[in-house]
């Protein structure tokens, strides 16, 4: 079939099924059906890239040209850039084919989509749950079958763990893999753009797709092309998984444990080899996190002024009164405390007590995994304490919401690659299976995945 009869097809799912899983906040019909035909005619020619003609979608954080780009925020609700982000750019010269923007928590700050201004994305294995977050609808997209693919981002946990409670296979790149030109910042010095898709071998694809040294970015990593495709069949015989044993103690739920066990045994059996390991500073990660994202993030949302981008306020009396109705109003409320504590954090006479002491525990947790690889090839352990929970169960309580995060959030203030990949059910609701590597090391993780799979 062609990419036409593909995407017109899937469109046809998203209009059909989307109303029950609200995972789009834009659908770009007409431009997906002419960059499917710009694909038919390339696939036609001959010597078409491999993902020419691929339908995907992008999460709403990833600038896309001429299409509504909303963060999720009323802010962002009348936003439309002028250009596409270098990963879209990329994704287009492959071929793929953009079927629309997906839904996600406001900014990308949160972990259950629930904070979006388009309303909550419900979790396609049962829609009372929530899908995680924040890139819950690129998540639910793909576990519904509307696409095959899409792209996301992950400043804590933001592809990991949502792939998670929807089994689906989410990558995070090394920071600095994929370009982060055109993407929102959230906080700087954790954000990076990442596939997620059905299995190891299509997240592969994307990945090889997205991944590029990129000028306009400057903390973008001058290596050379890489295809991940490559060593997908490689034997993970003699391969050595450290297993972390703070990612096996309190508050992890039993039989999402017992998962994570079985599949680690299966590994086994393929000849890897299980070696317990530590990483002492694990408990540091969730409060400094929440120190340092915060921070950055007061500072990149002060763009959003009412000025130059995004919601004005009506009739403003002075200046001062347009900045603050046009923030009060254009923001939900999660953005809010972050910018509140993130800002109280960098104040004069704060700023050693908080921020320079979460850096200081950033480098303590940073260093655990240096050790750690210097021992073994990957890490592995749950992606989230327990599988999804309920729609509204953990909105009034942002602590309980940030716990989500306790196994994923290091990897980001390491800088390090992380993957999560389905490995069964608990009460018939997915669970996933962290892989952790060392720097640049994608590909031995999506090799395991693959072999696993
Ligand atoms: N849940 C975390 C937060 O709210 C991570 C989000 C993300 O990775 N974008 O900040």
């Amino acid at each position: 079939f062609s990419s036409t009869e593909l995407t017109r097809h899937l469109l046809g799912r998203i209009q059909q099924l989307d109303g029950s899983y609200n995972s789009f906040i834009s659908i770009t019909e007409e431009k997906a059906l002419a960059q499917a035909k710009a694909a038919d005619q390339r696939l036609a020619d001959g010597d078409a890239p491999v993902l020419c003609g691929v339908p995907i979608a992008h999460k709403d954080i990833i600038c896309t040209s001429g299409v509504r780009t909303s963060c999720a925020s009323k802010m962002l609700d009348n936003f439309i850039p002028p250009y596409d982000a270098t990963l879209v750019e990329n994704l287009n010269t492959a071929g793929t084919v953009t079927l629309g923007k997906t839904n996600m928590d406001e900014f990308a700050m949160g972990s259950s989509n629930e904070s979006s201004y388009y309303g909550p994305v419900k979790n396609p294995w049962d829609t009372g749950y929530v899908p995680g977050g924040s890139s819950g609808g690129s998540a639910a997209a793909v576990a519904a079958l509307l696409v095959p693919g899409a792209t996301a981002t992950d400043t804590g946990g933001s592809i990991r763990q949502p792939a998670a409670l929807t089994n689906t296979t989410g990558l995070k790149p090394t920071y600095g893999r994929v370009s982060r030109f055109g993407v929102v910042a959230y906080a700087s010095s954790l954000d990076q753009a990442g596939p997620i898709a059905r299995n190891a071998e299509d997240a592969a694809h994307l990945l090889s797709a997205m991944a590029s040294h990129d000028p306009k970015d400057s903390t973008s990593l001058d290596h050379p092309h890489t295809d991940f495709t490559a060593g997908l069949d490689n034997s993970v015989a003699g391969l050595k998984i450290g297993v972390p044993k703070e990612y096996f103690g309190e508050g992890l739920n039993p039989e999402t444990a017992s998962r994570v066990q079985d599949a680690l045994k299966e590994l086994e059996k393929l000849g890897a080899q299980l070696v317990d390991i530590s990483l002492p500073h694990t408990e540091l990660a969730i409060p400094a996190y929440y120190v340092i994202a915060p921070a950055e993030a007061s500072a990149n949302l002060s763009r959003f002024d009412g000025v130059r981008y995004g919601h004005r306020c009506e009739d403003p009396s002075d200046l001062r009164d347009l900045y603050m109705r046009s923030r009060g109003e254009g923001f939900g409320e999660e953005v809010q405390r972050r910018i509140l504590v993130g800002t109280y954090a960098l104040s004069a006479g704060y700023y050693d007590a908080y921020y320079n002491k979460a850096q200081q525990a950033r480098r303590l947790v940073k260093q655990d995994f240096v050790q750690a690889f210097d021992k073994v090839d990957v890490i592995m352990g749950p992606t989230t304490p327990s599988p999804a929970f309920k729609l509204g169960a953990k909105s009034a309580n942002p602590i309980a919401m940030y716990l989500e995060d306790i196994y994923t959030i290091a990897t980001n203030l390491a800088g390090l690659p992380g993957m999560s990949i389905p490995c069964g059910l608990v009460n018939n609701m997915p669970v996933g299976l962290q892989i952790t590597g060392n720097y640049l090391d994608e590909a031995r993780m999506l090799n395991i995945a693959h072999q696993y799979q």
